[in-house]
């Protein structure tokens, strides 16, 4: 059955497309949770849509499990397969086809990464408003099954807010096409809404349609002291009132962040006291010395106010660039410190402050010797947590019950833009109802009755 299988599928995509054994590359065995490495039974690279349906069409006659990958960088073990399955790439279908520039819409393969739909609207004085750490690798594809988020999303929006419409393959190989390129379009159920974000359980996305902004004008950029999640929301609340719809980026890291980036010896204090919360804000206000004076006012009566304990303006490219480095000093951590539990949660920004003393003093009290940080999108009610052990324990026994108690004690979510893959699973009761569980199961079972796509992501598929 499996030889039969095989063949028929080199006869549908090309020999050298279809890899098995040690000719697949061992990226292909896991994502970038590298919870599990697990050398799938095919790797599939199809070329294109009707590729991609061909190779489906055999798989679901087949019953055989696939498992969806882009640039394997999700962080929730969606995309890293399991035994048995067979991996399909979108790694052949890559590239902008169309950027039409007065609708301000892209038509971009689902393969291409992240940057090329960057630089590509860039080029033509316009901007897509998605962006994350991943740019390089991620793709565009992988950004909608995931609904990613990211550093402009208090700007521009989620993944969900800027696809106007897709292409995608449902298990059995049958083609959805409906690039729409319109803001409205109201005709009925929209299926591609319902295939953002279901992280390959649904279908396979082949092609994307994508909502450009106009560029935005250059960013002032600037690190902020605070004491506390309630000064950030003032600070939040003024720059939104007096830079309306200029704020793209609200980022925050708690002190034991700073302290552990401190550890990796690469960066400068940026402040002479390290505050409970350093923000990194950007705002498009242009460049010039107009543009820097207006946040450096706005800063400084928030300082007189109060709420800002200290702040550093940008003064050059380097210094925005030393700005991000804080932010993005997390993928540098596993240097410094030993393997650790990681979460992705949204809270209230009202209750931030105090969840954040909750967990700092449950994990000290059940793991002692544990560090807690926190980081991540403030604006968007989206932290970021690692929990490290105690390097002679090793003990994080503790650490899923805390997080997700607090998230239920304080009505957050389990997963604010990473999804759920493999490793939420068994927390995902705790964010939705039965009633939707049961409407999510529901709608799996009609778009893939055999269950190939994605078995097991997201819910225990049964
Ligand atoms: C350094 C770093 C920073 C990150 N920052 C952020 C961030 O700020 N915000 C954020 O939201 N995420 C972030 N992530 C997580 C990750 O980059 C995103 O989840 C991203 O959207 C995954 O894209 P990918 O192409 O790598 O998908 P993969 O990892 O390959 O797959 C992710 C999931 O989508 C499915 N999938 C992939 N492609 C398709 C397709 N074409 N059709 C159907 N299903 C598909 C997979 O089966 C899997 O379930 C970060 C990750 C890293 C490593």
């Amino acid at each position: 059955m499996t030889a039969d299988l095989m063949a028929a599928l080199r006869s549908v995509i090309g020999a050298d497309f279809v890899k098995q054994g040690s000719d697949i590359p061992e990226r292909h065995w896991t994502d970038a949770t590298e919870t599990a490495r697990i050398c799938p039974k095919a790797l599939l690279l199809p070329g294109s849509t009707e590729e991609v349906s061909a190779v489906l069409a055999l798989c679901f006659q087949a019953g055989q499990p696939v498992v969806v990958q882009g640039g394997l960088t999700g962080l929730a073990g969606g995309a890293r397969p399991q035994e048995g399955e067979i991996a399909l790439s979108l790694q052949r279908l890559t590239g902008i086809e169309e950027i039409d520039v007065e609708s301000r819409t892209m038509t971009a393969l689902a393969g291409t990464p992240l940057y090329v739909v960057h630089e590509a609207a860039e080029k033509v004085g316009l901007h897509y408003g998605v962006d994350l750490g991943a740019r390089g690798t991620c793709t565009i594809g992988g950004n909608v099954a995931t609904n990613a988020g990211g550093v402009q999303a208090l700007r521009y929006g989620v993944t969900r807010r800027n696809v106007l419409g897709l292409e995608a393959v449902l298990a059995d190989g049958t083609v959805l096409t409906g690039l729409n390129k319109m803001l409205k379009n109201n005709t009925g159920y929209e299926w591609a809404q319902l295939m953002i974000g279901s992280e390959g359980t649904l279908g396979v996305i082949t092609r994307v349609s994508l909502a450009l902004s106009p560029a935005p004008l250059a960013f002032q950029t600037a690190l902020c002291a605070v004491a506390n999640v309630t000064d950030a929301a003032a600070v939040l609340g003024r720059l939104e009132q007096l830079f309306s719809g200029r704020l793209v980026t609200f980022e925050g890291m708690w002190r034991e962040y700073m302290d552990v980036t401190d550890r990796l010896g690469t960066l400068p204090e940026p402040f002479a006291e390290r505050p409970e919360i350093t923000l990194l804000i950007e705002v498009a206000l242009g460049d010039g010395q107009e543009a820097q004076d207006l946040l450096a006012e706005a800063l400084s009566t928030l300082m007189e106010e109060g709420r800002i304990a200290d702040a550093l303006l940008a003064q050059s490219l380097q210094d925005r660039q030393r700005f991000w480095a804080y932010r993005e000093a997390n993928y540098e951590f596993h240097r410094v410190m030993p393997v650790g539990e990681h979460y992705d949660i949204s809270l209230p920004i009202n209750v931030m402050d105090d969840a954040i003393t909750h967990l700092r003093r449950e994990t000290a009290a059940a793991m002692p010797g544990c560090i807690f940080i926190a980081f991540g999108h403030v604006a968007d009610s989206n932290l970021h947590l690692a929990i490290y052990p105690d390097r002679s324990t090793g003990d994080l026994s503790a650490a899923n019950r805390i997080v997700y108690d607090a998230v239920g004690l304080f009505k957050g979510s389990i997963s604010a833009e990473h999804g759920i893959g493999m490793i939420k699973r068994p927390y995902l009761s705790r964010s939705r109802t039965p009633a939707e569980l049961a409407l999510m199961k529901t709608l799996k079972r009609t778009l893939d009755p055999a269950a190939i796509l994605n078995r097991d992501r997201i819910f225990v598929t049964g």
